[in-house]
């Protein structure tokens, strides 16, 4: 045994439930829906272009907030999606959309700093905020709306409080927030003098034609916001890593002095396949692409025994087993995977201390193929 005194920043930190489960439905060789990734490759013209630009000689380091080609597409994109101009100093290219999460706690929290996260939370934000040295403090939404009662919200704020995260689309609720929830939010941001994570991974992926509501739209928001983007869910790339960071000048300084320490620069060919591949609008087909998904992962859950609402925004859909069986969800996960094949994430995970409901988060970002063969699936459990 080493005599090292040491003591661990993150005591409680498992491996990630994503890992845990797709580890889980490969041993079973269950269907896995459980870690959220597409398993159908993304358009070929994008790959093309990496191989273009690493052929081209574009393969040492980046400026560090990013090649001038991308940040001048997101900025183009950021004006065709949504009419804001954006400039240059607000951008930072990161390493996915982890990377910006981390790297803004980093930038602005402090040891006692409070951090208020609204569970079912994405699992990166709590431990980045412990290694800060901040402490997270939850409020927890419940079935069946999940909305958030802002008096409630405000009751955990106070002078500590420095930062509020909201994740927009909501992963693993499948919600997409108003203008008045953002409203709200910004005003209590002001009134509490503190600064907003908008984590807007899923901007593109809304459904049934609702528009997202950007932060950046919020008047009270966008100054006092960082707002996180990823490549890997608008392009089908998640193992690329590749996302971005907007935040206004003041606060993309202190990021990008976190930034250049612990990243430096993300990958050039990359980001300069991307740069060419989103000037060919290859986003605006997104919504539609994943609504036929969700439409026909809910045409076979419609005939289950799941309880469900069809998801408004993500590439998640929650459904509710309760007509089933009354096993907690991580049990009720397990029982799954063995029964019928097929891998999900238990919602409890996402909570500090979850209420008692009884939800599974199910991904879609299948090929149809394999959607109809766990849709098929689950149908069975009505025998
Ligand atoms: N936020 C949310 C809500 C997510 O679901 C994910 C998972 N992709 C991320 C952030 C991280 O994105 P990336 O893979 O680009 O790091
Ligand atoms: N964002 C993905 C999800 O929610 C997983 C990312 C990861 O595995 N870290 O499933």
């Amino acid at each position: 045994m080493l005599n090292i005194s040491f003591e661990s920043k993150l005591p409680q930190t498992e491996k990630s439930i994503f890992s845990k489960m797709s580890a889980i439905a490969n041993e079973y060789k269950a269907i896995n829906l459980s870690q959220g990734f597409p398993n159908f490759d993304p358009d070929f013209t994008l790959i093309e272009l990496v191989h273009k630009y690493m052929k081209a000689g574009k393969n040492q380091y980046a400026p560090m907030a990013g090649t001038p080609e991308l940040l001048q597409a997101i900025k183009l994109k950021i004006k065709a999606h949504r009419g804001l101009e954006i400039h240059e100093d607000q951008l930072c290219i990161t390493a996915g959309a982890t990377q910006a999460i981390y790297t803004a706690i980093s930038a602005v929290v402090k040891p006692g700093d409070e951090v208020i996260c609204i569970d079912p939370a994405y699992d990166s934000y709590k431990p980045a905020i412990i290694t800060n040295g901040g402490q997270p403090i939850s409020y927890g939404l419940e079935a069946p709306s999940f909305k958030i009662d802002w008096d409630k919200f405000e009751a955990l704020m106070n002078a500590k409080t420095k930062l509020l995260i909201l994740n927009n689309p909501h992963n693993p609720l499948g919600i997409c927030y108003s203008k008045e929830d953002l409203t709200r939010l910004g005003q209590l941001a002001e009134k509490y003098d503190c600064l907003v994570i908008s984590d807007e991974v899923y901007e593109h992926l809304v459904f049934d034609d609702q528009k997202h509501i950007s932060a950046l739209e919020i008047p009270s928001l966008k100054d006092r916001s960082f707002v996180t983007y990823s490549f890997g869910k608008t392009f089908h790339i998640t193992g690329w890593k590749m996302g971005y960071c907007i935040a206004s000048p003041l606060l993309m300084e202190e990021f990008k002095k976190i930034h250049q320490f612990t990243v430096f620069s993300v990958n050039t060919p990359a980001q300069l396949a991307i740069a060419e591949y989103l000037g060919m609008n290859s986003w605006k087909t997104l919504p539609a692409f994943f609504q036929q998904k969700r439409d026909l992962l809910m045409q076979y859950l419609d005939q289950s025994p799941f309880q469900v609402k069809a998801s408004a925004g993500t590439y998640f859909q929650l459904v509710d087993y309760s007509a089933i069986s009354q096993q907690v969800d991580t049990e009720f996960a397990m029982e799954l995977i063995k029964s019928i094949g097929v891998a999900t994430i238990p919602v409890s995970v996402f909570y500090d201390q979850a209420p008692k409901q009884q939800l599974l988060r199910i991904c879609f970002a299948k090929t149809d193929e394999l959607l109809h063969q766990a849709g098929e699936r689950m149908i069975s459990l009505n025998n």
